[in-house]
């Protein structure tokens, strides 16, 4: 179902989307070679309750923590673990909260250490690929617009899309209508209208764009072994401007000061 909001609701959903922000960059200044994962996980489901919301994501269908995080080939729904962080690693961190009835949802892929200059490229192409999305998400364009020029700018830099998982709209629920794929063709797919607040995110894969799950039912993976990049914006969608939701800036002066 899509659900277009009032501008009441879209505050609301500003609230979680900020705190999913802040509390993406209270894990950005844990993130470092010899942490594990459900470390960080148990940082975020702290500083998440702390702020009188509660985990999106623990018990959505059945998933068990706070975060997803996926490390290196693992392109999303990782779940965290005793896997202790090393250096050269690239790691997703994928947050939700719900805080007054309202989710939030939010991810970004961070470095480990010193990492190949090729995956930090792929990172900087992932995130480049949602500024090129967001720039999309405006009244009357089409969902499709979105879709192509994340694909447009992912396939520029010689990387591949993923299929098999899209984005969505977002708001009393953490899925809703419509799906936002990171591939397709302009002037396709449902039109946008204002106080639509959907959720962009592409998945971008160094190599083959195949994926498969591991045997947890949880974990994607890359179908050959090599590493992807997620990033992703919940933004409401505006005549002229998309109006972001969730800021990254937090987290960019967590990495400036470290
Ligand atoms: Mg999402
Ligand atoms: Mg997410």
């Amino acid at each position: 179902m899509i659900y277009i909001k009032t501008d009441a609701e879209v505050e609301l959903l500003r609230a979680s989307n900020m705190l999913v922000s802040k509390t993406l960059a209270e894990v950005a200044g844990h993130i470092r070679a010899g942490v594990t994962t459900l470390q960080l996980d148990s940082i975020a489901e702290t500083f998440i309750r702390d702020n009188g919301a509660l985990p999106g994501f623990k018990g959505y269908a059945g998933f068990p923590n706070t975060l997803c995080t996926s490390v290196n080939d693992e392109v999303v729904h990782g779940i965290p673990s005793a896997y202790t962080l090393k250096d050269g690693d690239i790691i997703s961190v994928d947050c939700g909260v719900i805080l007054d009835g309202y989710y939030g949802d939010s991810a970004f892929t961070f470095t480990v250490g010193e990492v190949k200059p090729e995956v930090i490229r792929l990172l900087v192409y992932t995130r480049a690929s949602l500024e090129a999305g967001v720039k999309e998400a405006v009244a009357c364009n089409r969902v499709g617009d979105i879709s192509h020029a994340v694909q447009s700018k992912a396939e520029s830099g010689g990387y591949s899309v993923v299929r098999t998982l899209v984005g969505h709209g977002i708001g009393k629920h953490l899925h809703e209508g419509p799906e936002v794929p990171n591939f397709g063709r302009r002037g396709t797919g449902v039109r946008m209208e204002k106080n639509l607040v959907i959720c962009i995110e592409p998945m971008i894969n160094f190599g083959t764009k195949h994926t498969h799950v591991n045997s947890d039912g949880w974990t994607v993976r890359t179908g050959d072994g090599k590493p992807s990049a997620h990033f992703e914006y919940a933004v409401a969608v505006r005549e002229g401007k998309a109006d972001l939701l969730t800021t990254f800036e937090f987290i960019d002066e967590v990495l400036k000061i470290r």
